[in-house]
């Protein structure tokens, strides 16, 4: 009913989407304006609560939406944190949350509306949402087998299906278009060289990382919340821990560690042992004062994977991809629906300037996206390889990480200086708005910032980046930089609202 209204010409066709996470929710949103019928396809139950799902393992973890997503989201489905609010999500509007990394210690006050909910409710939120669009289905516990292609198979045409209850009938449904947005375990790489593509090989960072989380009942003298963010010290190999409120008076915290080595463990007793191990004291304090409802439970993944299908010299037309299946990241920075929410913005982006029965369309999508999600994939790169054992592997080259490792470092420490000393957040906020997607990497990497971080004040972290500068003349600084750094075609120019005060 309170979807936003579009007046788009919609083709007489049918666009068919797999899995019902969120890019394909969001996905359903977009195409729901340009397409006479929609099909949602999911392999689980779909319940009328929110609700933990098999097909989703990832659920149970915390889940943040970035400052871009919720943007982005906010346009799909307009005040769509006022339902998830009415579904009991906490509003974390003046929670005061402890920062704590190697820079020193930073107390902060959240100042705007703010979602924090586990991710079935957040899911449920905005499923409901697209729900009430009325060109748009739900075909639940149906899997997808596989594709249904032309005979040449340049072509989709539509999906195999087998129901996942009852007789287990298989059939297929046609459509014009098919988004594969079936998560991080896609088939489609199997479905493509089944038809006789060549998958170029892909993107991976070989992170190994694991998570743990525990939930908490907050105890009702616990009136003002104050949520922590242990940073860890990958050097060190100590992990970093997370403390959130969501629903229903529960707190989730978290364990991270990358690289392989010291994961996080889901033994309460070892959990206990590792969080006292990595947690600031205050952090720890505070989860002392919570009662635990279950042992942790875990989840580990060895990488993170980009596809390159915007490589390929032919794809079938009739196919996309979005979310997890195209791309994946380290979970820790919170990435995966704000990337699935800019692809989607981005095929929306497509669909309005381009006719999408043309030649090519889907292969323009595919590379407009890839732009999109470049400093995505960068930033969690870059923290990803500060530890030990984690790796890049694959043939397209990943540009400025040692040089940007060692800025970042130099910025980080100025801009909690800049914090403590004159109780002014703004480099914390434009760092913010980096890694919220919202602002280019080069917003913070350029001559004139540069300028201000080199002091001449002889500390460590200066002498690393000079030492990658090689020389230090600010007229050809620009240069520099350029051959140290990848370049980065994020253009959003929307004014963000700083989240934080001291
Ligand atoms: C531990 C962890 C924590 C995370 N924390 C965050 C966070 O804080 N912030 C953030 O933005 N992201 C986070 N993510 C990432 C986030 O979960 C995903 O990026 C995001 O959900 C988008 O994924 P998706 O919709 O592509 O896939 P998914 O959400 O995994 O959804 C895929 C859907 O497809 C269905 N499906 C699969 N195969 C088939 C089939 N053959 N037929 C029919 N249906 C099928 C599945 O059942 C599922 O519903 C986290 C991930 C992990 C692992």
């Amino acid at each position: 009913m309170h979807n936003q209204k579009q007046s788009h010409q919609k083709k007489d066709e049918k666009a068919l989407v797999i899995g019902a996470g969120i890019a394909g929710l969001l996905t359903a949103r977009v195409l729901s304006d340009y397409y006479q019928d929609v099909i949602v396809i999911e392999k689980d139950e779909l319940t009328e609560k929110p609700s933990n799902r098999k097909g989703t393992p990832q659920d149970f973890h915390p889940h943040r939406v970035l400052p871009r997503g919720d943007i982005i989201m906010n346009r799909f489905f307009p005040d769509y944190m006022e339902d998830l609010f009415d579904l009991g999500a906490h509003n974390a509007k003046n929670d005061k949350v402890i920062n704590y990394s190697p820079f020193g210690t930073l107390e902060i006050t959240i100042n705007q509306r703010s979602v924090a909910s586990s991710r079935p409710l957040l899911e449920f939120g905005i499923r409901q949402r697209v729900q009430e669009l009325e060109n748009v289905k739900f075909l639940s516990r149906q899997s997808v087998r596989g594709l249904v292609t032309s005979d040449d198979n340049k072509e989709v045409t539509g999906v195999q299906v087998k129901e996942r209850n009852g007789n287990k009938e298989e059939g297929t449904i046609p459509a014009n278009l098919v988004v594969d947005t079936s998560g991080r375990y896609s088939k489609l790489n199997k479905w493509l060289t089944d038809m006789g593509y060549n998958v170029p090989e892909q993107e991976r960072l070989q992170v190994r990382f694991g998570y743990s989380t525990r939930y908490y009942q907050v105890p009702a003298h616990i009136s003002e919340k104050l949520s922590g963010i242990s940073r860890g010290v990958p050097e060190e190999n100590v992990g970093s821990v997370g403390l959130f409120y969501i629903e229903n008076n529960m707190a989730q915290t978290i364990l991270f560690n990358a690289g392989g080595s010291n994961l996080p463990s889901t033994n309460t007793e070892d959990f206990d042992k590792q969080l006292n191990e990595w947690a600031s004291p205050m952090i720890n304090d505070l989860i002392k004062e919570l009662k635990p409802i279950e042992a942790p439970r875990g989840y580990r993944a060895a990488e993170s994977v980009r596809q390159h299908y915007e490589q390929m010299e032919s794809w079938p037309s009739g196919l996309l991809v979005l979310g997890d299946a195209f791309c994946n990241f380290d979970p820790i920075y919170g990435q995966g629906m704000t990337v699935a929410a800019i692809e989607a913005e981005m095929l929306a982006i497509c669909l309005e300037e381009k006719d999408s029965s043309k030649v090519g369309f889907e292969h323009h999508v595919l590379q407009r996206m890839q732009q999109a999600i470049e400093p995505a994939w960068w930033l969690s790169s870059i923290e990803d390889l500060r530890w030990r054992g984690v790796e890049h592997v694959g043939n397209v080259p990943l540009k400025g990480v040692t040089f940007a490792q060692k800025y970042f470092n130099l910025y980080l420490r100025h801009a909690m200086k800049q914090a403590k000393e004159e109780n002014d957040l703004s480099m914390f906020h434009q760092y913010m708005k980096m890694n919220g997607l919202i602002d280019s990497p080069s917003e913070i990497i350029n001559p004139e910032m540069l300028n201000t971080l080199i002091t001449g004040d002889g500390s460590p972290e200066e002498e690393a980046v000079l030492a990658e500068l090689g020389e230090l003349d600010m007229n050809k600084m620009q240069k520099r930089l350029n051959e140290l750094m990848p370049s980065f075609s994020l253009a959003f120019d929307e004014k963000v609202p700083d989240l934080f005060s001291t």
